[in-house]
Parts: structure tokens; C-alpha cells; sequence
């Protein structure tokens, strides 16, 4: 992993000046639209559970509003800059737009592991991050969410303190917040099984039958385990998931070519997605090197753990077999890997398509809380299906008619929408 050249900010970039240019946008939708609208950076002081003070940077970027208020997850996470966040305001943009939610893209985060923060040092860091940007969030400007190392108790802790700062009831203004905490139902699950309610889709296109067909997944957290139950439960086969190891700072393949015991692996893994490597192994699991799980011979790969992870390095060594990839992560393909994959006609269902199960749902959370009316599981999962179903089958029209690479097809429709809102609204 190139990780100290790789900017994600300059790939989200550089894939929109490729789609501007197939659009022919005018100059001044392209300065609009290649940047963030608004950005907060701010500091947060916490104190410490061993009575020091602490100060955490903390970042909300709010790329587009142009269809809605803003909307996109908070991610806690050591390595985080200031251009992650932008690039993934960017993708949540195109992400609400390609599944036409009337929302629009933000980002935040805080530069923290909280592998070593206490709950408490944890709750404050997300008090402290409201209390920053309280003012310039809300349900009718800015939604955020969870992302990596972010949860339900994050969530309710933000929540709480936009209430005190605001006086009242505001369960709209955050979403992925605990089931009867103004959670909906079906969240936990909603972006794995939105990624493969799309491969299912791609299967039967290319008229595959997904019983006779094997992946392999790269991560092990919400994402990657709700992916691989829906897609075991249709019948396919994971014979490889891999998971970072918190205490080696590696991560680490786990293969079983029987196809992995989805129950199994999740009791030996720990709240972030690690799997126990030496539990694994007692159980029958080969232990590879964690890059092993792009080399695997199976039908379908499901990078669903960071960006940066199929590079011009590792592209060349996914398998002739494969012929089908679903980003579940954001940015998981860098633009020199994406010719590759073009090239060999591999079918990509991109990461603004494939996991935009998520903020769909979370669109469905906050009108279901803004309503103050909840829907059961089903009802929930249905109307997922429906949005995800549907999108993905207007982006395989397209490219099919224009003879467009899914990604390139996925971009025009959600860079087209945005940029007539923006024209609508009189801003260029
Ligand atoms: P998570 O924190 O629940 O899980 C991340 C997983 O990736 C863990 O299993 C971790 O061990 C693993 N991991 C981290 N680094 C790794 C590495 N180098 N190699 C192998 N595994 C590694 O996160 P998540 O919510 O599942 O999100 C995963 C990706 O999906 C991220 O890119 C996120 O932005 C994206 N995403 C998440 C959602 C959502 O609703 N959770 C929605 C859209 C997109």
C-alpha cells in the first residue's frame, strides 16, 4: 500500500475533472463543484482520564448542499487528514445524488484511535466536536452519521449535547442513532445489504447465477459482515476475509476455501472488526499475509475496509477469474488501478453506487424521525432494495447505451443532478 503518496482528496479530484470533461461542464460549475462549499476545522480539548488535558482536531466538511442539507458520517480515526475528509464529502455528494435522495454531501472527523480512549474520554470528544460545530449543523443544514470507528452511542452522546445547546427535541438533526433512541431499523444491516442487492443485480445481468459463485472480502466490520450474511444467505460462497490486527499494527487474511462460518468469525472478533488471529487458526483458518485477499480465485471482490487498497501495486494481482468488484469501502480503487480493471473488463460497481445502502438509510431514519413514525425492519429493507435496485439499473442503462464504464456511468447521472440544482438555484 503506497499510503504516503496516496491523496484521496486529489483521486475524488481527479475522477471529477474526468466526468466534467465527458460532460463538458462550463468552467465556473467546475470550480463549484471540484471543491468543498464550507469547511470547519476546529480544536477539541479533553480531559484526560489521568487529569491531563488533551487537544483532538476535529473537521466537518460540507462539500455540496445544493439538493438538501448536507449529509455524510464522522469518522474517529488516528490517521485522519483534513483531505480524507474532503474527498469523502465529495463521494457523499455523488453518493445521495446517484441514488436521488434530496440530500447533499458533507464529512467530518477527528484525528484519535479510540482503541486506547476511554468511554468517557470517548463521549467527550464527541460532545467536544457538537460543541464546535453546533451552530452550522442541524436537520435542515447538516446531518452527520457514523463512519469508521463511530457508532450508535457516538451518535446519542452528539445528539444529546445539539440538544442542550439547542433546548428541545432534535432527533432529526443525527442519524445511525440506537433503535428507539430514533434509530430506524435495518441500519445496522443497510450498507452491506445494499452492496449486494447491486451484486445480485450484476450477477443477473451478465446472467450468473450467484449460488455458483465465490467472493473474497476485505474487512470485517459493519460493512464487510452484513455484506457477506446477505450474500451466504443467497447463496454464495467467502472463502477469504481479511481484518486489521490492532496489537501486530498488520493486517491479516483469513482463508477457508469451504467458505468462511460467517457466526464463527464474528465471536472471535473483537468490537472494531479484528479478527483473533490465533483463535482463527485453532478453528481451521489458514492465516495469510492481509494483501492476500485481492489474489484470491474466486468470481467477485468486495474491498470493504479503507481507501487506497487496489493500486496500480495490487491490481495486477487479482485473478483472471474475477470478474465482478463491489466496493462496499470508499475509494478503494485508485484511478491508475481503475484503467487496469477497465481494461480487463472487470465489471466495478463503484463505491458512491455500491455502498449507498447507508445514507439511504439514514434518509429513511431521519424522515422517519423528523415524522416522529417508525417502520418495521421489512418495511425498511423493502424500500432499501427498491432505491438501491433501482439506481443501480438506471447507472447499467446508461452505460450500456453510452458505452460507459460503470464508474464513468455512475458519475455522469449524480455530477448531472447536481449541477442543474446548482444551475437551478441560480448559482452559476
Ligand atoms: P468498520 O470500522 O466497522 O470496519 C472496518 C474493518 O476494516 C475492520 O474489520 C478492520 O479490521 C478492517 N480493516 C482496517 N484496515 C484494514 C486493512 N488495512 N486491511 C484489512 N482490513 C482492514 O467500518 P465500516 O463501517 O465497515 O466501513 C468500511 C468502509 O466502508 C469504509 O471505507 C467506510 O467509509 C465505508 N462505508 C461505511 C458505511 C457504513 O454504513 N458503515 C457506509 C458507506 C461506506
Amino acid at each position: 500500500m503506497a499510503k504516503e503518496s496516496f491523496n484521496a482528496y486529489q483521486m475524488a479530484q481527479t475522477q471529477f475533472d474526468q466526468v466534467a470533461d465527458l460532460l463538458n461542464l462550463d468552467q465556473a460549475t467546475r470550480d463549484l463543484l471540484r471543491q468543498p462549499l464550507r469547511e470547519y476545522h476546529f480544536s477539541i480539548p479533553v480531559r484526560m482520564d489521568d487529569g491531563n488535558v488533551k487537544v483532538f482536531r476535529g473537521f466537518r466538511v460540507q462539500h455540496n448542499d445544493a439538493r438538501g442539507p448536507s449529509k455524510g458520517g464522522i469518522r474517529f480515526h488516528p490517521q485522519e487528514t483534513i483531505d480524507t475528509v474532503r474527498a469523502l464529502s465529495m463521494w457523499m455528494t455523488w453518493k445521495c445524488s446517484v441514488v436521488d435522495i434530496p440530500l447533499g454531501g458533507a464529512k467530518g472527523g477527528v484525528i484519535c484511535d479510540p482503541h486506547n480512549l476511554s468511554s468517557r474520554e470517548q463521549e467527550a470528544i464527541c460532545r467536544g466536536w457538537v460543541r464546535q460545530v453546533a451552530r452550522n449543523v442541524g436537520e435542515v443544514t447538516d446531518v452527520p452519521a457514523p463512519d469508521v470507528m463511530t457508532n450508535a452511542q457516538h451518535m446519542l452522546w452528539m445528539l444529546d449535547e445539539f440538544e442542550t445547546i439547542h433546548g428541545g427535541k432534535h432527533p432529526g438533526f443525527i442519524t445511525g442513532k440506537p433503535i428507539g433512541m430514533g434509530g430506524s431499523l435495518g441500519r445496522p444491516e443497510a450498507t452491506g445489504f445494499g452492496v449486494v442487492f447491486t451484486i445480485r443485480e450484476a450477477l443477473k445481468a451478465h446472467g450468473v447465477k450467484i449460488e455458483e459463485t465465490s467472493a473474497s472480502v476485505q474487512g470485517f466490520g459493519n460493512v464487510s459482515q452484513y455484506a457477506i450474511q446477505l450474500y451466504q444467505s443467497l447463496g454464495g460462497k467467502v472463502i477469504c476475509v481479511s481484518s486489521w490486527d490492532q496489537k501486530d499494527q498488520v493486517s491479516y487474511a483469513f482463508k477457508r476455501p469451504a467458505g468462511v462460518d460467517l457466526e464463527q468469525l464474528r465471536s472471535i472478533a473483537d468490537r472494531f472488526g479484528g479478527i483473533d488471529k490465533v483463535k482463527a487458526q485453532s478453528l481451521g483458518y489458514e492465516v495469510l499475509a492481509g494483501d492476500c485477499w485481492i489474489q484470491q480465485d474466486v468470481d467477485i471482490l468486495i474491498p470493504a475496509a479503507m481507501e487506497n487498497q487496489i493500486t496500480a501495486v495490487t491490481a495486477p494481482r487479482i485473478q483472471p477469474r474475477v470478474k465482478f468488484i463491489a466496493e462496499g469501502a470508499n475509494g478503494p480503487t485508485t484511478p491508475e488501478a481503475d484503467a487496469v480493471l477497465k481494461q480487463r473488463g472487470i465489471f466495478v460497481i463503484p463505491d458512491f453506487m455500491a455502498n449507498a445502502g447507508g445514507v439511504t438509510c439514514s434518509y429513511f431514519e431521519q424522515v422517519q424521525s423528523n415524522m416522529n413514525y417508525y417502520w418495521d425492519k421489512d418495511e425498511v429493507l423493502q424500500k432499501l432494495d427498491s432505491k438501491m435496485t433501482s439506481a443501480f439499473l438506471a447507472i447499467l442503462d446508461l452505460s450500456k447505451t453510452k458505452n460507459l464504464y460503470m464508474r464513468d456511468a455512475a458519475y455522469v447521472i449524480a455530477v448531472q443532478r447536481v449541477a442543474q440544482a446548482c444551475r437551478d438555484r441560480g448559482w452559476v
